[in-house]
């Protein structure tokens, strides 16, 4: 287990910058427990200027330098389309 954390420590930054999408701010945060413990490129947070909740992803996928953000909202409903069913039976 211990060894799997280191790994996974040099792997990810420690932190990542981003920039709000809501109001431009350019601030960093730490990589979500569900990219460092799951391998899954997706996080959240609020931003500290407007305190807009945003959801975070590494730009260009895990081993990618930035984070890039939307709103919580847009990710949401994107989420819930792609897991649609293709049209209705
Ligand atoms: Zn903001």
């Amino acid at each position: 287990m211990e060894t799997k954390q280191k790994l996974q420590r040099e792997y990810f930054k420690e932190k990542y910058n981003f920039i709000c999408c809501n109001c431009g701010y350019e601030q960093g945060v730490k990589p979500s427990i569900m990219m460092t413990g799951f391998g899954i490129n997706s996080g959240h947070g609020s931003c500290l200027s407007c305190g807009e909740f945003l959801h975070l992803e590494i730009e260009g996928g895990l081993d990618g330098e930035n984070m890039v953000s939307e709103l919580w909202d847009d990710f949401l409903k994107k989420t819930r389309s792609q897991n649609e069913p293709n049209k209705s039976q």
